[in-house]
């Protein structure tokens, strides 16, 4: 038994399958979970003393690298100062402001005020909760393939995670719940017309991710975005745009900024952010106008609290990570990013083997069928048994991709040229074994 397959075992013994995240226990590729001694810049450690070219980024929050050395210095600082208070900070009134600069900056002023949570699933939860309060109507519309978190409401559908299972939601979610949830099909805009004509008055919220990013990338349409925000507002609703996992990654103003600096303006009414606002810390927001985002305790009568809310050491991390995050490490991420799904297109192509690689910004996923894939149906009619070969022969070589297909890639700052390399002399030969994958082979 290898030391991963002892850790392994002796995590199954006393963790529900053995991880604490379902995505981790590598279910759909096969294989043993690496168990992570330390991580520095690109690359991450296992207990076996194997380092491996890391693409997982922690699922998202490794906007520089791993383990930033300013970033643990500001972490180390803080902690020195106290772990927790349950008081007010003035860290985080200047993380509060560097995220509304950020968006001022480089989109336009959209949001007035945020509230500092721990996880991105207690982000979308208070931004629906928020919606309800301030529309007084219950129904929520989501998409398919869509992940906001794993609150009751929004578990239908969810993508990644539970598609890597092969479920369709979640048990545990009363009938009563998950009816107050319209689940609709990605980039459709008539699917969202005729839901609101079917429910009059009774929809408060429509969320979706800024770019979806849970069942591979899935694009928004031009301009779906902002049709979401003008349909949402004639309806008397109010869209929630989930930027926890593109928010600060695909640039330093999200999804949304993206969209507004290329000349379409629109803004959506509450926005989500987790993972790099985190810097690798549990911390995770919601943003949004004075007048929606004062009716939260203790201002107004919505309610929701944190004990470690804006906890000062995740505060820091976050505030470090953020500052760091410039133009510069923008264009190394675009730039890597670009290389390695470029190189992902060419050594398929170059055997034949259809895929489809979809890119918002610097996340990228690919999908072993002919494209486009537009919603989740798309994502998920595809030979993803393919994958397990590629992220198999990939794991061999040292370069650990996500462990399932429909997971976005996550290049860092930290991925220079040595690191960009590996991953493609990797890729020749993992090609190939995906092209040679056979449904339900080892
Ligand atoms: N929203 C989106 C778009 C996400 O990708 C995720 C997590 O992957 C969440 C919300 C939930 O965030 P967390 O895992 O911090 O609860």
């Amino acid at each position: 038994m290898t030391t991963n397959e002892a850790e392994f075992a002796a995590a199954r013994g006393v963790i529900p399958g053995g991880v604490n995240s379902p995505v981790r226990a590598y279910a759909s590729v096969g294989g043993t979970p690496r168990f992570i001694a330390s991580a520095s810049g690109a690359r991450v450690t296992d207990v076996e003393g194997r380092s491996y070219v890391d693409l997982v980024g922690s699922w998202g929050p490794a906007l520089l690298g791993h383990a930033h050395p300013e970033v643990v210095a500001a972490v180390q600082g803080a902690a020195a100062r106290g772990l927790s208070f349950g008081a007010p900070t003035s860290g985080e009134v200047e993380l509060a402001a560097v995220v509304l600069d950020r968006l001022a900056e480089h989109a336009r002023p959209a949001a007035e005020r945020v509230r500092l949570v721990s996880t991105g699933t207690e982000a979308t939860m208070t931004a629906i909760r928020l919606t309800r309060g301030a529309t007084g109507r219950d129904l929520v519309v989501k998409f398919s393939g869509h992940y906001h978190g794993h609150s009751d409401g929004l578990l239908a559908e969810a993508g990644s995670g539970l598609a890597t299972q092969a479920l369709p939601a979640s048990s545990g979610v009363p009938a009563a719940i998950a009816a107050q949830t319209i689940v609709l099909p990605y980039n459709d805009l008539d699917a969202v017309r005729a839901a609101f004509a079917a429910h009059p008055g009774q929809i408060a919220a429509v969320i979706t991710e800024a770019a979806g990013a849970n069942a591979g990338v899935l694009v928004p349409d031009p301009g779906f975005n902002a049709a979401l925000a003008a349909l949402t507002r004639a309806e008397g609703a109010l869209l929630v745009l989930d930027e926890v996992l593109t928010g600060f990654r695909v640039g330093p103003a999200g999804w949304w900024g993206l969209e507004v600096s290329s000349g379409v303006d629109w803004a959506p009414d509450l926005l989500t952010f987790g993972k790099v606002i985190g810097g690798g810390m549990p911390l995770a927001a919601l943003a949004g106008r004075a007048e929606i985002m004062d009716q939260l305790a203790p201002l107004g009568p919505v309610y929701q609290a944190g004990t470690l809310s804006g906890n000062p050491l995740a505060v820091a991390a976050g505030l470090a990570t953020l500052r760091l995050a410039d133009a510069d490490v923008y264009r190394t991420i675009n730039d890597a990013a670009r290389v390695v799904a470029d190189a992902v297109e060419a050594e398929f192509a170059a055997i034949g083997q259809p895929i489809v690689v979809s890119r918002a910004g610097s996340l990228f996923s690919l999908a072993f069928r002919e494209g486009p894939v537009r919603d989740y149906d798309d994502a998920r009619d595809q030979e993803s048994w393919r994958y397990r070969a590629l992220f198999a022969s990939t794991l061999e070589a040292g370069v650990s991709l996500p462990p399932s297909v429909f997971e976005a890639w996550f290049l860092s700052a930290a991925h220079g040229e040595d690191e960009v390399n590996l991953v493609l002399e990797a890729l020749p030969r993992a090609v190939r074994a995906a092209a040679a994958a056979r449904p339900g082979g080892e």
